[in-house]
């Protein structure tokens, strides 16, 4: 048998054998007929992290890119409280209406199944969850944010092959997770609270950057004067930046989630977003570049858990941490003499 003959028997023998539930072919089938428990095991099953679970995912996503769908893929962010969850519920149901399927994804860095979570374990989106049409999944829990993110990009080709042609990703104002979202969604909306006065002080500049829509949140009541004023001043603060590389202006507006106004018009947004964007070529182009970029990340991480599996790296890495530490070599060289030696190469 060739390399490349064995290569497809061993592919072969993963897929019909799972160590948990049904075979890697059975449950793609279920995936792809729309079975919402199906998508939460094969979410479940790309979330572990041992070897023999990894190969099952790794045929199972081959499978799922090979079913080629696709879909529009929305980052949604802002700070807690600034009301995610129910404007999330309100444009879920309401793409819904229209015959979308809608799958919603979170992002939440502070989620270890230690610690707790800022977009929280409270029951969220409670209409939209229970729809048939609409499937909603806290965030994956991992050590690090690049481990979620890994499982939240997978489990976004999940939902595509399992039918749901809207994907939101939602996340909070933490650390890196915006710019790890940006990275897997093709339109990014920030959420934002009218502040008193000082409007502009609250969120960082790189993620206003990243916007292709900024919406003023809670325009009801006392608060829609105080909001429309908001989204006046962004709208002249995001003239100052320079345009997108999409060649898109990112739009600005109010809505209140509660009363359903501004939801329409967001709607509209997207949808010349996404006409203007696949027009251009725009992108296909982007989804290809972040393909290349997920792959170097994934290459990273890869060669890493091979070098932390050599049976020397436990005394290798420990001598080289000490010499930095005690700055007998730099961190550069340190990395690069530790490397040489993993490799059998003398330094
Ligand atoms: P999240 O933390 O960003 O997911 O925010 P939530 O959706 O949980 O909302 C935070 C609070 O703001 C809750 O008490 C909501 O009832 C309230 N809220 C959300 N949207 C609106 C809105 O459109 N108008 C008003 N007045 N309150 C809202």
């Amino acid at each position: 048998m060739s390399e490349a003959e064995s290569r497809n028997a061993a592919k072969e023998r993963i897929r019909h054998r799972r160590s948990h539930g049904r075979s890697v072919d059975a449950l793609f089938a279920a995936l792809r007929s729309g079975d919402r428990q199906a998508l939460s095991e094969a979410i479940t099953l790309v979330e572990r992290k041992l070897p023999a679970a990894r190969e099952e995912a790794s045929a199972l996503l081959s499978l799922c890119l090979q079913a080629n769908a696709t879909s529009r893929r929305i980052g949604i962010t802002g700070v807690p409280g600034v009301g995610k969850s129910t404007f999330i519920e309100r444009f879920g149901l309401s793409l819904i209406a229209q015959g979308h399927r809608v799958a919603v994804l979170a992002i939440d860095p502070s989620s270890s199944r230690s610690g707790g979570s800022i977009l929280g374990d409270k029951t969220r989106m409670n209409e939209l969850s229970q729809h048939p049409n609409a499937f909603i999944r806290p965030s994956a829990a991992a050590d690090t944010l690049g481990g979620v993110a890994r499982a939240t990009r997978e489990s976004i080709l999940l939902c595509e092959a399992a039918g749901f042609d809207t994907i939101i990703v939602e996340t909070v104002g933490v650390g890196q997770s915006e710019t790890t979202v940006h990275g897997m969604v093709d339109f990014f909306l920030l959420l934002m609270l009218s502040g008193a006065g000082d409007e502009l002080q609250g969120i960082k500049r790189g993620i206003m950057e990243m916007a292709d829509a900024l919406y003023i949140t809670k325009a009801d009541g006392e608060n829609t004067t105080p909001a429309e004023r908001a989204a006046r001043q962004y709208a002249s603060a995001l003239h100052l930046f320079p345009a997108n590389d999409n060649g898109w202006t990112a739009e600005v507006g109010t809505c209140s989630a509660i009363e359903g106004s501004g939801i329409d018009e967001l709607k509209a947004v997207i949808d010349r977003f996404f006409n203007s964007v696949s027009a251009s070529g725009w992108m296909v182009e982007n989804r290809k570049r972040q393909d290349l970029l997920w792959l170097e990340e994934a290459l990273r991480n890869e060669v890493m858990d091979v070098l932390r599996q050599h049976s020397q790296w436990d005394a290798l890495f420990n001598a080289v941490r000490d010499d930095v530490a005690a700055k007998r070599v730099s961190p550069f060289s340190g990395a690069h003499r530790l490397v040489q030696r993993m490799l059998g190469r003398s330094v």
